[in-house]
């Protein structure tokens, strides 16, 4: 039996999470197919019910969501991954100097590195970081990403293309003040990107990077380099959990 045990890097709970079931990948890859409403929930039920054994605080499916982030979910998934389709896998990657495609062999085990937040168990929920611009007249509260907020998210932008700024930004968006008005995700999506295009670049960047700092810092993840075939250069890449896994589903 396949077991593992994962520290999810930001909410500080242990899971034994075990590999994917037969049936359950042909549930993803039939959804992976169909293009995807009702995707991100499906990937969330597949990790929940892969879950061997949970912590005191996540009893429900409910809970899973209000709970868990979004990085905490990519650490399950890689756990799930490794149970499921082992420890090395091949990645295809452009070389950004030549523009030729490389394979690499790349070994979870020994590339992943973790960084974890500091703190008792959930308490990672209760971050709040306010940003304020334009002499106060424009308010950002941001709070860390959850898979509900995600789901919320996902829900709202099924018709829109958002950049992964804009996407990143509302993940976190608690709320955003704005001529004394206020916009939540779930109300005003709208109002909220149409807000966001009125500040300037530097100060989009600036939340960008405050998330970077605050929240997204802690996460697992596989880095790698890669030295091109073709021109000997060599350059970085990080490993995407999420995307691979769902490669290694659609190639099964
Ligand atoms: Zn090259």
């Amino acid at each position: 039996m396949y077991q593992y045990e994962v520290i999810t890097p930001q909410t500080a709970l242990s899971f034994v999470v075990g590999a994917l079931r037969y049936g359950q990948e042909v549930k993803l890859k039939t959804a992976l197919m169909a293009t995807d409403k009702g995707l991100t929930n499906l990937l969330n039920k597949t990790v929940f019910e892969s879950l061997i054994e949970k912590p005191q605080e996540i009893k429900t499916y409910d809970d899973f969501l209000d709970k868990i982030t979004v990085e905490d979910r990519s650490a399950l998934i890689m756990g799930i991954y490794h149970n499921s389709y082992g420890d090395e896998y091949t990645t295809e990657t452009t070389c950004p100097y030549c523009g030729k495609t490389n394979k690499n062999l790349v070994r979870l085990s020994k590339y992943s590195k973790a960084s974890f937040y500091n703190g008792k168990p959930l308490e990672f929920l209760n971050i709040k970081k306010e940003l304020s611009f334009n002499n106060d007249n424009f308010k950002i509260t941001l709070v860390p990403a959850t898979l509900r907020n995600e789901l919320t998210l996902v829900d709202m932008t099924q018709t829109l293309d958002l950049t992964v700024t804009q996407t990143t930004i509302l993940l976190h968006t608690k709320q955003i003040e704005y001529d004394n008005k206020t916009f939540t995700v779930e109300n005003n999506l709208i109002d909220i990107l149409a807000t966001l295009d009125l500040l300037l670049p530097k100060d989009v960047r600036q939340i960008r990077k405050t998330i970077e700092e605050v929240f997204e810092k802690y996460k697992l993840e596989v880095p790698y380099k890669v030295k091109c075939v073709h021109c000997n250069q060599e350059y970085s890449r990080t490993l995407d959990f999420v995307g691979e896994f769902f490669k290694q589903v659609i190639e099964a």
